[in-house]
């Protein structure tokens, strides 16, 4: 037996999602995107940290050519409701007439995602998408269409494959919701 998670899974209250029912769920999204971007060049756009395994696994899903580039943002104080985001890291290709897929871990008030989607739009792209391996409720109000959605969850704070607590558990393989004596 791999005992090698089990210490960090001890945090997890609920394993939501394991990591085979990740990969399968990726791979069926990678089947979609293949037909949809056919004899269209795609750029993968992430953004930094908690995109990092879902991009990795769903690139790897993917039978083609893709290119792959990063952003890092970083959402102000309050931005619960500001949605106001810097740029960290830009990216390094010229969006000129790509076709961009955003890649995202999780998408929960949507701010982020809006702000980035203007953002990205606004250098000439000749089109852009999003695929996001989870989506919280509050979500399906915003007005930017997310075009590849992995599992839809209900609002609870969730940890693993990529998304942190205090930078914490982003490596572990499978996705749950952090058990309460973790941040009490
Ligand atoms: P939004 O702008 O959609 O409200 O926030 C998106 C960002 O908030 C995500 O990229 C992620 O960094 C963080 N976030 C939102 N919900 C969760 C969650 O349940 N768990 C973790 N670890 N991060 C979350
Ligand atoms: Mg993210
Ligand atoms: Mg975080």
């Amino acid at each position: 037996m791999d005992t090698s998670h089990v210490e960090a899974d001890l945090d997890l209250t609920q394993t939501l999602f394991t990591e085979e029912q990740i990969k399968e769920r990726l791979a069926e999204l990678a089947r979609r995107i293949e037909t949809d971007y056919e004899g269209r060049e795609i750029l993968l756009v992430g953004v930094l940290k908690g995109a990092v395994m879902v991009m990795a696994d769903l690139a790897r899903e993917l039978n083609r050519h893709v290119e792959i580039d990063w952003m890092a943002v970083s959402s102000y104080a309050g931005t619960k409701s500001s949605g106001v985001v810097r740029i960290l890291k830009d990216l390094d290709t010229d969006l000129e007439g790509r076709h961009v897929l955003i890649v995202e871990d999780i998408i929960d008030t949507g701010l982020t995602l809006s702000w980035l989607v203007a953002n990205l739009k606004s250098r000439g792209p000749a089109s852009v998408e999003i695929a996001t391996l989870l989506r919280k409720p509050e979500a399906l109000e915003m007005p930017v269409d997310v075009k590849y959605v992995g599992f839809d969850i209900p609002n609870a704070f969730v940890i693993g494959y990529g998304l942190d607590y205090d930078e914490k558990y982003r490596n572990l393989r499978s996705i749950g919701t952090l058990a309460e004596h973790m941040y009490s």
